[in-house]
């Protein structure tokens, strides 16, 4: 069945870039693990994934030596600060950056460690009162104050859209997300470079190819309903 699912997700990924004129190999599909066990992630590992998203510390450590080493995992969730050193040098990125307390945190266990983190800053673009993540306003400044930082690599911008029933409702979000790290490329930040946007999951992924996202975030739609529900 993930076999199956994946075959439909990287079909409808490469039909939405052929709609925006990109080409598929722009976008990253990162599977969205978390709540499955590591039999699941190891048959999406034989289709050929390699990206992984968690969005709980502790469930990622719990996986991270249970399964092949040349995965790369996404740090998706939430993030407390009290966390950040079990992830540094584990992850591949850490998408969930929303202030630059968190920011700080991460750069002092990356200078610590000898190593550089590749982080997104996430961006409550739709505004919802339940979301992580700056308002698209504080976005520049805290993308300015996170790169002047040691060990740390700005790559770009993560939004969370509302959950809807109707994908071309969050489109605008995605626009919001793509405007913005135009605008915050075109200051030419020492130490940013915006490529990365992840943006979209399995409700408005392709909604989220055509507005330019480079890494989509899908759960459901390859691992099937998860059981119990964990906050985003
Ligand atoms: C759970 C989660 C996803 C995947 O959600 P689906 O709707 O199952 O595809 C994507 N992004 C984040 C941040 C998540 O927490």
């Amino acid at each position: 069945m993930i076999r199956e699912n994946l075959d439909a997700v990287h079909g409808k990924i490469r039909q939405a870039c052929e709609r925006a004129g990109r080409s598929p190999e722009e976008v990253t599909l990162i599977a969205v693990s978390k709540t499955k066990p590591v039999e699941m992630i190891l048959e999406a590992y034989e289709a050929g994934v390699r990206d992984f998203g968690e969005n709980k510390v502790q469930e990622l450590m719990d996986k991270i030596p249970r399964l092949p080493s040349d995965i790369r995992w996404h740090m998706i969730g939430h993030l407390q600060r009290n966390k950040v050193k079990y992830l540094v040098g584990k992850v591949e990125m850490i998408h969930s950056v929303d202030s630059l307390r968190l920011a700080e945190e991460i750069s002092r266990e990356a200078v610590k460690q000898g190593c550089e983190v590749r982080i997104l800053i996430e961006v409550n673009a739709a505004g919802e009162e339940s979301k992580f993540g700056v308002r698209p306003e504080e976005t520049e400044a805290l993308v300015r104050a996170a790169a002047a930082l040691p060990g740390i690599r700005v790559c770009g911008l993560m939004t969370i859209a509302p959950l809807t029933e109707n994908a071309e409702d969050n489109r605008i979000f995605f626009r919001t997300l793509k405007n913005l790290s135009v605008d915050i490329e075109r200051k030419n930040i020492d130490n940013v470079h915006m490529a990365c946007l992840s943006m979209g999951m399995t409700g408005d992924y392709e909604t989220a190819c055509e507005e330019g996202a480079a890494f989509v975030r899908v759960g459901t739609g390859i691992f099937g309903e998860r059981s119990w529900q964990t906050s985003v």
